[in-house]
């Protein structure tokens, strides 16, 4: 646990932030989380501290400027955050329940595409590609 703490500590510094304790029991939930949270999500796992939303609101778009977190929105216009970790820092497709709203994080997928065709976005991978189906447990 203390290993963990300075390994965050060092991670935030090293992006030029403050280690604030609300900051880092942000990434450090959000790293522990293998799906995308949402700001809501986040304040909810974080309830019992002194913390308002509002800074764990601040905390989120801080860590995602400092490109620690990746901001995606699966359709919804929710922001959700993920960490961005040395070995997996692609952005990933994700998979949408239509039912019950689960989001998933997909393996990397290539696109296929013909360069003269895609809209110069999907050429430099500004997008985000959303699966929609029903999950596991609605099926
Ligand atoms: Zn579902
Ligand atoms: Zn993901």
């Amino acid at each position: 646990m203390a290993k963990n703490l300075d390994e965050l500590r060092a991670a935030v510094r090293a992006r030029g932030l403050r280690a604030t304790p609300s900051r880092l029991a942000v990434l450090e939930l959000v790293r522990a989380h293998d799906a995308p949270m949402s700001h809501g999500d986040v304040a909810d796992r974080l309830a019992s501290q002194a913390w308002d939303r509002a800074t764990i609101y601040r905390n989120l778009t801080d860590l995602a400027e400092a490109g620690l977190l990746r901001r995606t929105d699966v359709g919804d216009h929710v922001w959700r955050f993920e960490a961005v970790s040395d070995d997996h820092d692609t952005a990933h497709p994700h998979f949408v329940c239509t039912e019950c709203g689960t989001i998933e994080c997909l393996p990397e997928l290539e696109l296929a595409m013909r360069r003269s065709k895609a809209p110069r976005a999907l050429r430099q991978r500004q997008v985000e590609v959303h699966v929609r189906g029903l999950c596991d447990a609605c099926i």
